[in-house]
């Protein structure tokens, strides 16, 4: 999922599930990665498929948390040492 996000212009469909990116025909749509990978538990649904707004005020919320954790990340890299246990005191 993803892999095509980059071909395409910046302002066409994108794929309707969260966070893949791969560009679509028409808003609303699964791109044909995610058909694959999602297979049956995929379902086409009768409401009406969403719009490029509705797509992206549902996903508002996740891309600020996957933001900060980016920069939570930056701030403090993880390192291979184990954690030190806490000497006592006494
Ligand atoms: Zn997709």
């Amino acid at each position: 999922m993803g892999k095509t996000a980059s071909a395409a212009h910046p302002d066409s469909p994108q794929c309707v599930l969260p966070s893949c990116g791969n560009h679509v025909e028409r808003w609303g749509q699964p791109c044909q990665d995610c058909r694959t990978a999602f297979g049956p538990r995929l379902r086409p649904t009768y409401v009406p498929a969403m719009t490029r707004e509705q797509i992206a005020e549902r996903d508002r919320d996740v891309e600020r948390v996957l933001a900060l954790r980016r920069q939570v990340r930056a701030d403090h890299p993880a390192t291979d040492d184990p954690p030190r246990p806490r000497r006592r005191s006494a």
